[in-house]
């Protein structure tokens, strides 16, 4: 369920560290190191993060920081829109918000990735479509099976 206590919109507009972090002071949140470095933390990785690694990454700049606090900031960047969540073989991961349009292949064997593009899944979107009336959203959850090297 989508919180409605943050306005709607502002991560489209804050896709980089200093847009979030002007848009979290817009909001009158109190900036501290501990929200600067796990913004920073998980503005800046590569593809999705899983909230553990940004923890881990922020603990070892911080050492002390509660993890409870990285998962809830995590949470509400989420609620602002400027994260989004997908589920993969080991958990949910964090993708920036717009950067979560594809769908997940995930190795259940030796956890290999790769994806799709939206483009790539269509006819499997349709597919469904026609079967059931049924839209799928293939970006929520990662296809799960085996990679071509696993076979
Ligand atoms: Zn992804
Ligand atoms: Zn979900
Ligand atoms: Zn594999």
């Amino acid at each position: 369920m989508r919180c409605r206590c943050y306005p709607r919109g502002v991560g489209e507009r804050a896709t980089d560290v200093g847009g979030v972090l002007s848009a979290l002071r817009g909001l009158g949140l109190r900036m501290t190191p501990q929200r600067q470095a796990i913004v920073s933390e998980v503005m800046q990785a590569q593809g999705h993060i899983s909230p553990a690694a940004v923890a881990r990454r922020v603990q070892s700049r911080m050492p002390g920081v509660n993890p409870s606090t990285v998962y809830r900031t995590l949470a509400m960047l989420e609620e602002m829109g400027i994260l989004s969540h997908a589920h993969l073989e080991g958990g949910a991961e964090y993708h920036r918000a717009g950067e979560g349009g594809h769908v997940h292949l995930t190795c259940s064997r030796c956890g290999a990735e790769d994806d799709l593009s939206l483009a790539e899944a269509e006819s499997l979107e349709l597919l469904i479509r026609k079967h059931r009336g049924f839209r799928p959203d293939l970006t929520h959850f990662a296809i799960s099976g085996l990679c071509a090297a696993c076979q």
